[in-house]
């Protein structure tokens, strides 16, 4: 294999890692939230703060976040909205 062609396959493999976590975030946004375990605030986050949470595990929908109102950085599992 050509060097080439590793670092195209490389590019189409974060193309569907950006892609699969923009399609969870739409999800999110739609319909969950996540509660700051500290000051119990609940909040969406924004696209830059939910991309830069890191790679999200399989094992866990938790999602590393930035609290936007105390900013503790803090490991947070989704909740789903109540309506
Ligand atoms: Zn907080």
């Amino acid at each position: 294999m050509k060097p080439s062609m590793i670092i195209l396959l490389i590019i189409i493999v974060l193309l569907f890692t950006l892609a699969a976590e923009l399609i969870r975030y739409v999800i999110y946004r739609k319909s969950m939230h996540f509660t700051c375990p500290k000051c119990k605030t609940a909040f969406k986050p924004t696209l830059k703060n939910f991309l830069l949470s890191g790679t999200s595990n399989s094992a866990s929908a938790g999602k590393m976040l930035t609290c936007p109102k105390c900013g503790k950085r803090e490991f947070m599992e989704p909740e789903k909205d109540r309506l």
